[in-house]
């Protein structure tokens, strides 16, 4: 079985941003105690039972981890160590909004064992970061990711979006020379999504929102596509580029389908071919833990056919692509014979390519990579 990796999920926020709908949570810094309490209780439980796997990636994700105080983050990361069976040279990312950390904080969790971080910047234009209601300006950002170079970090990603309200072409092709002028060795970049319910939506939806059109978009898209590789960060998946060497492992999991587990409400697992989710309120996760209640929400055991299909999308989503060995190897069956119609259709359509060993997205292909994946699930 391959290395595991871990999920844990911070679910507090200083503020709730315009577009967001991730469980996550403002005005709750009375729960920050309990919370670490019930999420190191888990962390024991599961890590009793997951002993014999080797931890070879962890992710601090949210919500916002760095709002934490440090004291709790050092109890979180301390319990995960004393459960789990990690590697000295595990990488151990977390999340970091550029507003909620100052120098002492990041030498500090650089000191408990963070080696990567990856900051929330989203934008360097401080107009588009308060259309996005984000609590940080450009300032901030700057000031984070010089910071986090001065604690000794050298695993440093800073998250970047397009398609934003009252952002321009060139505007964006501004915040990339800025998001690279810094030096970071990853970059994810997200186009925004209007989520349902979201200020954000809701505000478009009655015609009180400006956003680029699909042609400014795509141009945004091209841009991003042509330029961060020509500067040596190399393209391996849809939104994330790296330098060579700095691709993040624990999110590669989840395109390479390996086993990862969640901890910590809203958290997701995926382990021995099942999926499960945690509750996603703060509150009644506590209480369910503190009770010695399941924490579970959801849990699901694929079909084959759905297995195979999130296989297939996952893999696609990463420039390497779908090895058709891999594919045989986990589901004991021929990928032509079963989608061999597919295929020819997708390759008519330039939206993937193959060789003899592998099924890769064309640069139109992740462009457009929903029409392909969605060729690929069961009726
Ligand atoms: S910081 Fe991130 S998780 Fe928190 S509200 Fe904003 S987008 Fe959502």
């Amino acid at each position: 079985m391959s290395k595991l990796g871990l999920y844990v999920h911070i679910p507090f926020c200083r503020q709730k941003c315009l577009y967001c709908d991730f469980a996550s949570y403002a005005s709750s810094e009375h729960l920050f105690v309990p919370y670490t309490t019930a999420l190191c209780q888990q962390i024991t439980d599961q890590g009793g039972m997951l002993r014999n796997l080797t931890v070879d990636t962890v992710y601090i994700g949210g919500g916002t981890p760095s709002i934490l105080p440090l004291s709790l983050m050092d109890q979180i990361v301390a319990s995960l160590r004393a459960s789990f069976t990690i590697e000295a040279e595990a990488e151990i990312s977390m999340e970091a909004n550029p507003g909620t950390v100052t120098k002492e904080k990041l030498v500090a969790l650089k000191t408990i064992g963070i080696n990567r971080l990856s900051f929330g910047v989203q934008s360097f234009d401080d107009q588009l970061l308060s259309n996005l209601g984000r609590i940080h300006c450009t300032k901030d950002s700057y000031l984070a990711v010089e910071h986090a170079y001065a604690a000794g970090f050298t695993n440093v990603s800073i998250d970047l979006m397009y398609g934003l309200p009252g952002q321009t072409v060139h505007g964006f092709v501004r915040e990339l020379e800025q998001a690279v002028a810094l030096g970071t060795n990853h970059l994810s970049v997200y186009g925004l999504k209007l989520e349902e319910g979201t200020p954000l939506a809701v505000a478009y939806e009655r015609g009180l929102l400006g956003l680029p059109d699909e042609a400014e978009e795509e141009a945004m898209y091209d841009q991003m596509t042509a330029f961060l590789p020509a500067i040596g960060l190399v393209r391996y998946e849809i939104s994330n580029f790296a330098r060579p060497g700095s691709e993040c492992r624990h999110n590669l999991k989840y395109w390479h389908y390996e086993p990862y587990v969640g901890l910590g409400c809203a958290a997701h697992s995926f382990l021995k071919g099942e999926r499960k989710s945690y509750i996603t309120g703060i509150e009644e996760y506590i209480k369910a833990i503190a009770n010695g209640d399941s924490p579970i929400a959801m849990k699901e055991i694929l079909t084959e056919s759905e297995s195979m299909a999130e296989f297939i999308f996952l893999a696609l989503r990463t420039v390497q692509g779908m090895e058709f060995a891999e594919y045989k190897r986990l589901f004991k069956t021929d990928f032509f014979s079963q989608f061999g119609e597919v295929l020819s259709k997708l390759k008519r359509q330039k939206l993937v390519a193959t060789d003899a060993n592998r099924l890769w997205l064309t640069e139109r292909g992740m462009k457009f990579g929903n029409l392909v994946f969605c060729s690929f699930l069961p009726d």
